[in-house]
């Protein structure tokens, strides 16, 4: 059957009016970059999280990678993250000279599980970095209570710094991720595919003073322009110091702009994709050979993903298979994640297959089938009848 409807992907942005004039009023005035959009967009971004500052990056990874390093992590210094994430999770450490050190999950929900993080958490742990795996908060508490303890051990401070990139809008314990009641930081992604996007995009957002402070000095060259905060005193109006080894991974005005603009509309995305994920739940019970991934109590869910687990065998077909048939009918899918610890570059600092069973075993089992707020009614049920054909073809 050749499908004449549109194509849907795993995942795509709602640009809409309003957004394309916010930016094209950018585009007018004559700040493009380093100008106030960068902190109207931090101050709103702040109070929708509910943290004292969100410092703006050039896209998620390097947000993670100034997180870290304002973190102080360096040579010699470990940290944990779960294996069933985008690689960028184990990578920003790395950056820094740190040695991620991977954990596995949950086996229902697929974020880091406090048990393994318990396991592998040791004395020359410096953070740990949960991943809200499609949304689903992980379980911060018993993370948390883990880290304590381990700090009680070992001596020193272990920053939690979360990777957020799927969990803008959602909620653990009544709180919204980024407020900071459990994490030091939390870092957000504004890629097309995440809730809201500046094209690329990322955030930390902290209650930390003096960790805003580093993250603003590493994004932009460890220039310190401020006179009155100057370690020399100025001798003019051209003076600045560089304190630190910076980058340049500021994100402009124009994308502010458009993450101003796309915040406003937030909570009706999250909304939508509430529903569709519950039109799903609904559509996908009675199916044979396929679920939901499953999720945690004490948390409401964001839903960047909406990942099933299928049984490949007992449906008789490869998930290659099922992925081009289900595009044949115009569903897109995607595999969230490969494990980071199997990707040749991992295998060669010493992790191997069998690291981590239920990360692996999950892995084996998951598709991410389309979820966006532009999803109608029709396409949800559209999804769902086009699984069905494929899962029960055999
Ligand atoms: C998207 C994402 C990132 C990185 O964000 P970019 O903005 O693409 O650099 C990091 N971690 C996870 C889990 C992500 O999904």
């Amino acid at each position: 059957m050749k499908h004449e409807r549109p194509f849907l992907p795993y995942g795509r942005q709602d640009i809409d009016e309003d957004d394309i004039a916010a930016v094209v009023s950018v585009l007018r005035s004559n700040f493009l970059t380093q100008g106030p959009e960068v902190d109207a967009f931090e101050s709103a971004l702040a109070t929708v999280v509910g943290a004292k500052h969100v410092v703006a990056f050039a896209n998620g990874t390097a947000a993670l990678y100034g997180a870290c390093f304002a973190a102080g992590l360096g040579p010699g210094d470990e940290v944990v993250t779960p294996t069933l994430t985008f690689a960028a999770s184990a990578n920003a450490p790395r950056y820094c000279g740190a040695r991620p050190v991977f954990a596995d999950v949950e086996p229902s929900a697929g974020t880091l599980s406090p048990e393994a993080l318990a396991r592998v958490i040791g004395p020359k742990t410096r953070a740990v970095i949960p991943v809200h795996y499609a949304g689903q908060p992980a379980d911060l508490a018993a993370i948390a209570e883990v880290v304590r303890d381990a700090e009680r051990r070992f001596g020193g401070t272990i920053r939690i710094i979360e990777d957020a990139a799927h969990a803008l809008g959602a909620t653990y314990r009544g709180e919204p991720i980024g407020s900071g009641r459990f994490g030091a930081m939390a870092m957000f992604s504004f890629h097309p595919v995440k809730h809201i996007t500046t094209g690329e995009g990322g955030a930390i957002a902290t209650n930390d003073d003096g960790l805003a402070d580093t993250m603003r000095l590493f994004r932009s060259h460890g220039l310190v322009k401020d006179p009155r905060r100057t370690e020399r005193p100025s001798p003019g109006p051209w003076y600045m110091e560089q304190v630190l080894l910076g980058q340049n991974f500021r994100l402009t005005d124009m994308q502010c702009a458009l993450g101003r603009s796309q915040l406003r509309r937030l909570s009706a995305f999250l909304e939508r994709r509430r529903a569709i994920a519950a039109q799903y739940d609904r559509l996908f019970a009675d199916v044979p050979h396929v679920r939901p991934l499953g999720r945690l109590p004490e948390s409401e869910h964001a839903f960047h993903l909406y990942v099933l687990r299928l049984d490949f065998a007992a449906i008789g077909a490869t998930r290659a298979e099922v992925m081009k048939a289900l595009a044949e009918l115009g569903v897109g899918t995607q595999v969230h994640y490969i494990p980071v610890h199997r990707h040749p570059f991992y295998e060669r600092e010493g992790w191997k297959a069998g690291d981590f069973p239920v990360a692996e075993a999950l892995y084996e089992e998951l598709l991410s089938i389309p979820m966006y707020p532009t999803l109608t009614d029709d396409d949800v049920a559209r999804v769902a009848s086009a699984v069905r054909t494929v899962v029960g073809r055999g």
